[in-house]
């Protein structure tokens, strides 16, 4: 016998029409690429992305197109992301600190049909425009520019395009929430990046779960500010999850720096952010420097690499933000955990909990860890033994976009490419990426906990921990460190500052301090640029 309510597909136009039923006058703020401000509300977004989905039909667009962007986080990003999807096609977020290359291959990769683009990747764009001759429209995401247009003759301007669509749009009926919405290809630090094709069902329970309370907590009475880029899994599908919740989004833009970022939250009243902690540690500097404070925000995301406990104290104790530590994928949508408290957990000593907020929480509904060894037999959730982090659930993908059928997961899980402990209460700790661990005579060592060690010493401003060979080990951890200003820090100094935080054995070899340490198109350090470069330090000696 089957239930007798209501199907209803669970479609990312139904946000958009919720937000706008229900929070219509609820603000939208963006930063303009030129650093002006626009305020629009969940309203104008619904009319306008509605708008936007009719003009792509009229260019030619039919079911599941891909349509790239290259773009800031900005209400015209927002409205794309809604009248895409809506409109039945794939909005497809392209990262533009790619390389070239990489660029032009996703494009290709992907056949997109047409690609929006802010202002500032101008020159990107002409850059590769000759090879996808198979994109037929580039539209500058700003109203018409006579300079611009002048200068390139394929260039289309947003506001134009809109004016196309008609007013009375209404978004297609026979949409099925398995078809696809959005397209995110992984950062691709070895080989070629891979696409993870997302659902309307994927996003929306994702989103559904990612605005409970144990997740990112948001409500009607939040205003976001997600500094985790839009085109880094959909901005960890918090607008999504904001909009449906009815929350306030503060956009960006570009100005991604500490002071930028200070103004806004305090201007706006943020309430909740969310980004890497690259970016944090800009901020931090910046309010210490200013001796700024944030008094509206409460709690921040941190996730896309281990968040250092130092950032978690100094946001607590110093501002009064709690910091939410979560660990996610591309692959995931991007949400595996979240680290919040249980209720038996509240009467522990403060010191305790401390300790437990620093891995990166547990798993919400939906969601299911598993870690296992080399021979894929399960290993036990006893919080000390590690292996390989599998996971699976509704928002975890099947199939990379386009792969070879079956090529993706084993007996139904994701390996995620990450070295955990699981302890019986569901809490993970992330020790490293299985390529990044470092095997030192058949033990392993964890580069994040050396890493945080390393950037809790108040005269280290950034640091990397890579195994560098070693004659007798096999390999050994070497630090790369960036110092404060003026800090005359020396290599034994931090070294000592190891002893009684590790166990010996572990205890780095050698500190280089270097100026500045790469980071990756996603704000991660380049852990495999800096060991082309140093993981011979040991043996040349
Ligand atoms: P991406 O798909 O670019 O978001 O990268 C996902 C990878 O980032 C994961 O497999 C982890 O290795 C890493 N990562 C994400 N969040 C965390 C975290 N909180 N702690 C440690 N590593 C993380």
């Amino acid at each position: 016998m089957l239930g007798q309510m209501m199907e209803q597909q669970l479609l990312i136009s139904n946000i958009i029409d919720h937000a706008a039923r229900y929070h219509g006058d609820t603000e939208i703020v963006s930063v303009n690429t030129d650093g002006s401000q626009h305020r629009t509300n969940y309203r104008q977004v619904h009319t306008r992305a509605k708008k936007l989905g009719s003009a792509l039909e009229k260019r030619g667009l039919t079911r599941s197109d891909r349509v790239a962007t290259i773009a800031w986080n900005n209400h015209r990003h927002f409205e794309l992301y809604y009248g895409v999807s809506g409109a039945g096609f794939v909005c497809h977020t392209v990262n533009p600190r790619l390389f070239p290359e990489q660029l032009v291959y996703i494009l290709t990769h992907a056949e997109d049909k047409i690609v929006f683009f802010d202002k500032t990747f101008v020159p990107i764009v002409a850059g590769v425009l000759d090879k996808v001759p198979h994109i037929k429209h580039w539209v500058l995401m700003e109203p018409r520019d006579e300079a611009l247009a002048a200068e390139h003759e394929w260039m289309e301007f947003y506001e134009e395009f809109l004016e196309e669509g008609d007013d009375d749009y209404q978004w297609p009926q026979d949409l099925d929430e398995r078809d696809a919405s959005s397209l995110c290809y992984t950062s691709g630090t070895t080989g070629n990046p891979k696409g993870v094709l997302y659902s309307h069902r994927s996003t929306l329970l994702h989103a559904m779960m990612s605005a409970t309370p144990d997740v990112m907590n948001f409500s009607a009475r939040d205003c976001l500010l997600p500094v985790v880029p839009m085109f880094h899994v959909n901005a960890w599908g918090s607008p999504y999850a904001a909009a449906l919740a009815g929350a306030k989004i503060v956009m960006p833009g570009p100005g991604l720096d500490g002071e930028s970022l200070a103004k806004l939250f305090n201007q706006e009243k943020v309430t909740i952010a969310a980004g890497v902690p690259t970016i944090w540690a800009g901020l931090i500097q910046y309010l210490e420097a200013s001796d700024t404070k944030l008094p509206h925000m409460q709690r921040t995301i941190i996730g896309g690499s281990a968040c250092p406990p130092v950032m978690i104290d100094k946001f607590r104790d110093d501002y009064g933000v709690e910091v939410l530590h979560a660990w996610g994928m591309t692959e995931m949508s991007p949400l595996g955990s979240v680290n919040n408290l249980k209720n038996k957990q509240l009467d522990l000593a403060e010191e305790e909990q401390k300790e437990i907020r620093l891995n990166q929480g547990r798993p919400s509904f939906g969601m299911e860890l598993a870690i296992f060894d080399e021979d894929f037999k399960q290993l036990p959730n006893d919080g000390v033994t590690q292996g390989d982090l599998h996971c699976r659930g509704p928002w975890v993908l099947s199939e990379y976009f386009l792969a070879e059928k079956g090529t993706t997961l084993k007996n139904g899980w994701f390996d995620t490419g990450d070295v955990a402990t699981i302890d019986e209460d569901g809490f993970m700790t992330i020790k490293d990426r299985s390529k990044d661990i470092i095997k030192s005579g058949g033990e392993w060592i964890s580069t994040v906990e050396l890493e945080n060690i390393a950037v809790g010493h108040p005269e280290v401003t950034a640091a990397a921990a890579i195994a560098a060979k070693h004659e007798k080990w096999d390999e050994r951890p070497v630090i790369l460190a960036v110092k404060a200003e003026n800090s005359s820090l020396t290599e034994e100094d931090l070294i000592n500052y190891y002893d009684g935080k590790i166990i010996k054995w572990q205890t780095p070899d050698k500190v280089i301090f270097v100026d500045e340490l790469p980071i990756g198109a996603t704000g991660k350090i380049l852990k495999r640029e800096l060991r082309l470069e140093y993981e011979n330090v040991l043996m040349e000696k």
